[in-house]
């Protein structure tokens, strides 16, 4: 089995191709192909974290395998990444064990990687005004992903530590050469914005419904606990929603779920997966005024799309520690 560390996965896996990789996985999720259950976990008798393991299989032929991980979300404050794990991929010929990658740069790279694909069919083609909501792993990985699809020229962050997200916005101003301003509340940030994404941790809504505005795509990362939300129930409702799995939604998109209960919207307003976009089963976006909403919950086929990819690359380039665990 090949182990692949963080910064091997890192060197192997550009955003661009992990877009491939996911959408091929997505794909093959929307005709039927592969397998997907809903994940699963604990929730440490500290209180202080989560331990999640989420399996799946590619398509036929292709790998299957699981991701296991910890998410803690003081990790930070350690100087650990708040997703610590890995990816776990199998032989589909016979079973055998071919790699274990580190979780945490393959969470953060194929999250963005599907964001940036439904950002591609859902957000205005001109959009150049980017608004980030969060300061961490993920809204590192989401400001690369979308400069990847769309010509932002502007940026402007919000987080709840100030200083941090300053601290923050100089130093992905400089990697990406372009102008990215953090704000001191999330309106300042959603003023203006063609394109936002939530990237918190946040257990309580951080962007109220009155801040959207016609023509703007929102794609929701945080939250991935059900009682959890970053939107309130105005921004689900004015919104037309879509997401990466239905099941994985209804069972864990706490801001869907509340919305649901409080008669907001109903069980149809869920338009499509972005897997049915990929396929042309849904046109996405259907009008310029229309607000599109991107639900990312992430799913294993995402993971193990993206650590297949990368399995490839290792060998070829003879990266990565060979251990022979059946010794
Ligand atoms: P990090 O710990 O790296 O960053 C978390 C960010 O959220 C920080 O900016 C932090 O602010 C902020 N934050 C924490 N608590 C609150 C709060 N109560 N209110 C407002 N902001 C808060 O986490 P990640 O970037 O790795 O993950 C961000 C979110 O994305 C998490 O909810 C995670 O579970 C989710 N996620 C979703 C995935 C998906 O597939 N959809 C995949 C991976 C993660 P501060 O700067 O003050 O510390």
């Amino acid at each position: 089995m090949l182990i692949i560390s963080h910064s091997q996965v890192r060197e192997l896996l550009p955003m661009r191709d992990c877009m491939e990789a996911v959408a091929e996985a997505l794909s093959d999720l929307a005709r039927g192909e592969g397998i997907q259950p809903l994940r699963a976990g604990v929730r440490l008798p500290s209180g202080q974290g989560v331990l999640a393991w989420m399996p799946a299989s590619l398509a036929s032929g292709n790998p299957f395998g699981v991701k296991i991980l910890s998410v803690f979300d003081n990790a930070s404050e350690m100087g650990l990444d708040s997703h610590q794990g890995g990816v776990m991929i199998f032989d589909p010929a016979n079973g055998r064990p071919l790699a274990l990658a580190e979780a945490g740069a393959i969470t953060a790279i194929r999250t963005a990687a599907v964001t940036a694909l439904a950002t591609d069919r859902l957000a205005l083609a001109n959009a150049t005004t980017l608004a980030i909501l969060g300061a961490g792993t993920q809204a590192r990985s989401h400001i690369e992903a979308m400069l990847e699809v769309r010509p932002i020229t502007r940026i402007r962050l919000w987080s709840r530590t100030l200083a941090k997200a300053e601290r923050f916005a100089k130093e992905e101003s400089a990697r990406h050469g372009v102008a990215i301003d953090a704000v001191s509340g999330v309106a300042a940030a959603v003023e203006g914005a063609d394109i936002v994404v939530t990237a918190t941790s946040a257990r309580k809504p951080i962007l109220p419904g009155d801040l959207l505005r016609e023509g703007m795509h929102v794609n929701a990362v945080g939250a991935s606990v059900p009682s959890w939300r970053e939107l309130d129930s105005e921004v689900v409702r004015r919104s037309t929603l879509f997401t990466d799995r239905r099941e994985s939604l209804e069972n864990e998109a706490g801001e869907y779920r509340l919305a649901l209960d409080e008669g907001v919207i109903d069980e149809d307003h869920l338009q499509a997966e972005i897997g049915d976009i990929l396929i042309g089963r849904h046109p996405g976006r259907t009008s310029d005024d229309e607000i599109t909403l991107f639900r990312s919950l992430g799913l294993a086929v995402e993971d193990l799309a993206a650590t297949s990819l990368v399995y490839e690359r290792a060998v070829d380039r003879r990266i990565g520690t060979l251990v022979d665990l059946s010794r």
